[in-house]
């Protein structure tokens, strides 16, 4: 079945720097979210769980081997290496979510998203904006796990991120996190809202009930 015929659901990925708060409007836009309606897509990654994750719900948290027989049997839809760990989206679960009607979220990093676009132009491609570089820094900082010289490192290779903003469909800027959270939701009900082959149906079924 084509992944964007039109009983499909509709992938949005939502992307950006490390820092500009990609996962909290994540979660905003999933919390009173119906879950037959969309469903974010729960990565694979080789790092270690940080205090609180939960495997199988923050990440599926997995040996470097198992990640590469993972590739090796075409399992994931993207995978990146992203500051020394690996990440990938499983495919099966997003291609079955689709299939059934249900809109995936994927959080994934910008080479992740520019592979989705290779393979899903169709993708709806979002892209999250910290408000200033200066509040970039601040967020980094106030991690309180990187260097000096790793908080530079990260914020040269934001500027070459956001270089890639074109590619995408939409842009966010995260800096009131409601705001930023009722932006990504007015671009999912406007997507919606397009107009696809499906308007063919709605304009027969008007004919009949005349
Ligand atoms: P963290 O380790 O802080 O949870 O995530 C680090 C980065 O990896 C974030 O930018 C996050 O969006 C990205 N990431 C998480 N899952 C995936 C994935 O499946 N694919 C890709 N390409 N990036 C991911």
């Amino acid at each position: 079945m084509d992944l964007y015929d039109q009983h499909s659901g509709k992938l949005f990925i939502i992307s950006g720097p490390s820092g500009a708060g990609k996962g909290t409007i994540c979660k905003g836009l999933l919390e009173d979210c119906d879950p037959d309606r969309m469903s974010l897509s729960i990565s694979m990654t080789t790092r270690q769980p940080r205090k609180g994750e939960i495997d199988g719900e923050s990440y599926y948290f997995a040996t470097k081997e198992k990640f590469q027989a993972t590739i090796e049997e075409d399992g994931f839809l993207e995978h990146a290496e992203v500051y020394g760990n690996c990440y990938g989206t499983p495919k099966a679960k997003v291609l079955e979510k689709l299939q059934q009607g249900i809109d995936v979220v994927l959080e994934i990093d910008i080479q992740g998203a520019l592979n989705v676009k290779n393979a899903y132009p169709n993708g709806i491609f979002i892209f999250i904006l910290p408000p200033s570089m200066a509040e970039l820094r601040k967020r980094i900082t106030g991690r309180g796990t990187d260097s000096r010289e790793a908080i530079n490192m990260r914020l040269s290779q934001t500027l070459k991120e956001i270089s890639y903003i074109d590619k995408y469909d939409y842009v966010v800027v995260n800096g009131e996190l409601s705001e930023a959270v009722d932006r990504v939701k007015a671009i999912v009900t406007a997507e919606h809202s397009r107009v696809s082959k499906n308007i063919y149906k709605l304009i027969d079924k008007y004919k009949e009930e005349i």
